[in-house]
């Protein structure tokens, strides 16, 4: 038998898709290409198990595109006095940070202006050392993450020219985790699952499901019953269509992308607390693409979830003020490139509490059917939701996932010497295979359009190894270039030519 590789292409997909409609039975069948239905495949295939996984999109299509791409350590769980998720978060950003993911995580100060409040300045402080605390008990040492420390209101500035000094007596900065992106983490976990022997067959969607199997449907109208011995559903907020069993109470966050300028191209992220709300923040991020993610909402949302839902213009101004209160200089909709929404799983009712006090611990349930469902949780816990529902199908084979590192976190044997930093940022060890594309058309190392940043190259590697079927697979979710729509207008024929030649 050959050896499984990591790479997804469309010729994998449609051999995948051969071999499940001719009556194959997988061991498990997990329902969700989203990073919890990703890492549930890879945590299943690394014990052993003969896993296939269905999405009736695209990778990383739902909420796991839309996050504020950070890897919490639990500081805004202990504000709401929940330890059990502060813990599992700060352990599971540990693991993140220095053994699974580190090619794509990078710590970043995060800047919190003094409240006039002494009270308030008290209880941060203390909120600040106890996730410094968390930190050290789960084990991240502070050459990943430095110690949070008071700086003056110049130093402030320095880091985030944008800050108002009419008020700012000195700032505390912490440190977190950054994502290159999400997307970029979801179709990487998708691919370590596949040199598992994962099959990961997207543009497939799964129906009713029991406990020995769903019907499945290709985008393509191909339609049969698949069968399998154990099946985990991990469809996110779609999770009660399938299951409707499931207590998920569903709630927008949304983000506006800004112009890096309107911050004065700041250095670290900028958290500023929402007056009168305990536990709350508005906050700005630099990426390393350029624009600011400036969030978020917490807004309960109710009905059939949206495909890809869309950040209201209120949504955005409630960003702006609450941002604004800290500069000198109020944001206005002219800072604006872009804006994005997503939507939060979130377990249990609200029971008439704002959706931002439901806790974000996840649920692992087996239902009278059979099967499993898992839902909730955080991007950065992934890796533990996963873990928890493999165990519940009682699979005696251990996880090994807590130090088992994605494709391109083990350090490059050849070095990184002389390729793109972007690569090196968003391919890790694989840059130099990706950066290869171009021995032949020296072009393909040339940004796909003026003001864009991502190379040809990475357009070849989407379609060839990361499973992009289709030009806008590319500029949604392997690129994320479309995350600004004007970018994407201006990349799409470039990119189409490098598809078309890849294939
Ligand atoms: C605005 C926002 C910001 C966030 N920021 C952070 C953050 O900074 N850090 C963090 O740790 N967490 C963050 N989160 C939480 C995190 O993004 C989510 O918990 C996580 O992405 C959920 O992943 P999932 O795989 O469970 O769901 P999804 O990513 O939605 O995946 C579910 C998948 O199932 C597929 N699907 C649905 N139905 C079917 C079917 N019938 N057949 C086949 N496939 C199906 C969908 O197409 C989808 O791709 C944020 C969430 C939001 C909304």
């Amino acid at each position: 038998m050959p050896v499984p590789t990591p790479d997804l292409d469309a010729g994998r997909r449609a051999r995948d898709l051969d071999l499940l409609a001719s009556g194959h039975v997988p061991d498990l069948l997990v329902i969700g290409g989203g990073i919890t239905g990703c890492g549930v495949a890879l945590d299943a295939a690394s014990r052993g198990l003969d896993v296939v996984l269905v999405e009736s999109h695209d990778l990383a299509f739902g909420t796991s595109r839309w996050s504020s791409k950070l890897v919490h350590g639990g500081l805004r769980y202990l504000a709401h006095g929940d330890l059990g998720v502060a813990w599992e978060s700060a352990v599971e950003r540990s693991r993140l940070m220095t053994a699974i993911a580190q090619h794509l995580l990078r710590p970043l100060p995060h800047v919190m202006p003094l409240d006039p409040d002494p009270k308030q300045r008290t209880l941060v402080r203390a909120g600040l050392r106890a996730a410094d605390a968390l930190r050290a008990a789960a084990g991240t040492p502070r050459r990943v993450l430095p110690r949070p420390r008071s700086i003056s209101a110049s130093q402030a500035q320095h880091l985030v020219p944008a800050l108002g000094s009419h008020g700012l007596t000195g700032a505390t900065v912490h440190w977190d985790g950054q994502l290159v992106d999400d997307a970029r983490l979801t179709v990487a976990v998708a691919r370590t699952a596949a040199a598992y022997g994962a099959r990961i067959v997207t543009r497939a969607s799964a129906s009713r499901v029991t406990g020995s199997g769903a019907r499945v449907r290709t985008e393509d109208g191909a339609e049969w019953d698949l069968h399998a011995r154990h099946v985990i559903v991990a469809a996110g907020v779609w999770t009660q269509d399938l299951d409707p069993h499931t207590p998920l109470t569903t709630s927008r966050g949304s983000h506006a992308l800004l112009r890096p300028e309107a911050l004065g191209h700041p250095r670290a992220a900028l958290t500023v607390p929402v007056s009168g709300e305990r536990g709350r923040y508005v906050f700005a991020l630099p990426t390393l693409d350029g624009p600011v993610i400036a969030g978020i909402t917490d807004e309960p949302v109710s009905g059939p979830s949206a495909d890809v839902p869309v950040a209201p213009e209120a949504d955005i101004a409630w960003i702006l003020d609450h941002l604004s209160t800290a500069l000198q200089r109020p944001l206005t909709a002219d800072d604006v490139i872009g804006s994005y929404a997503g939507l939060r799983p979130l377990v249990g009712e609200s029971g008439g509490q704002s959706t931002a006090d439901i806790s974000r611990r996840h649920l692992v349930e087996r239902r009278a059917e059979g099967h499993v469902v898992v839902t909730g949780g955080k991007l950065t816990t992934y890796r533990r939701m996963a873990q928890d529902a493999v165990d519940a199908l009682g699979v005696s084979a251990p996880c090994t996932t807590a130090s088992l590192p994605l494709i391109g976190a083990r350090p490059s044997p050849t070095g990184d010497a002389g390729l793109p930093r972007r690569l090196v940022e968003r391919f890790g060890s694989e840059a130099g295979r990706v950066a290869a594309y171009a021995d032949d058309d020296p072009r393909l190392l040339d940004p796909v359009a003026e003001g864009v940043p991502a190379l040809g190259v990475e357009v070849v590697h989407a379609v060839r190894c990361e499973g992009a079927l289709d030009v806008d697979d590319v500029l949604e979710r392997r690129t994320r270039i479309g995350m600004v729509p004007s970018a994407a207008e201006r990349a799409r024929a470039r990119v189409t030519q490098i598809f078309d030649g890849a294939q």
